[in-house]
């Protein structure tokens, strides 16, 4: 049995994480940041997914018995037509404070020129388990799909009314719960952490 706190402030992360575990019987128990503490402010200014994972881990980890492992999640948004962007930026596109409709707002203004497979993107996470020891275990979850013309559908968080994954023809924000785990990068990389824990289970 593994022991893992989530070093993440962010609820809707929190819940999806929450819920992903409840549809599978895994070998772990998973606490919140929140029963430690609180999550640490952290600059996220390391320029990549892995680097800001690792500052979202180390923070927590000084919190968190020694016994447990803490697994952080740094994800984004990546687009063909903006060269990538937002990327690592993706939670602070509009400014620090600007929040997650100015997000939106300011990614439909960039792609206002683009049509058909020029509004491709995919979502990316980086998921980073660090152990007791130090050690560091990188899962990583990625959707192909495309961003939409106008916001869709109400779930979710983020981007989510924005994104439509490859094969769908509706948003995140319009698929239900389960549906989204199944496609999302978050899902992806949660797929591979069972993946691990099998493996580590074998070995
Ligand atoms: P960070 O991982 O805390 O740096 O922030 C990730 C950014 O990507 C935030 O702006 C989120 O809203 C956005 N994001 C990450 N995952 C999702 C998702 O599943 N749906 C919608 N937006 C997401």
């Amino acid at each position: 049995m593994l022991n893992i706190v989530l070093a993440t402030g962010n609820a809707h992360k929190a819940e999806e994480f929450g819920r992903m575990l409840a549809a599978r019987r895994l070998p772990v128990t998973v606490q919140s940041a929140k029963e430690f503490g609180g999550m640490p402010a952290v600059p996220e200014d390391t320029g990549s997914f892995v680097g800001n994972a690792r500052q979202k881990a180390a923070a927590l980890r000084a919190r968190v018995p020694a016994s447990h492992w803490v697994m952080a999640d740094d994800s984004g948004l990546e687009c063909v037509a903006l060269g990538g962007e937002p990327g690592v930026e993706t939670a602070n596109y509009a400014g620090p404070q600007a929040g997650d409709a100015a997000n939106r707002a300011k990614l439909l203004a960039a792609l206002v020129e683009e049509k058909g497979a020029a509004r491709a993107a995919r979502f990316v996470c980086h998921l980073l388990l660090l152990g007791p020891e130090g050690e560091e275990v990188h899962l990583l979850g990625e959707c192909p799909g495309r961003i939409a013309e106008r916001e869709r559908g109400d779930g979710g968080f983020g981007y989510d009314p924005l994104f439509i994954p490859a094969g769908e023809t509706r948003s995140f924000a319009e698929l239900d719960a389960a549906a989204k785990d199944r496609l999302s990068h978050r899902g992806r990389a949660f797929a591979a952490l069972a993946e691990w824990l099998a493996q580590r289970k074998l070995a």
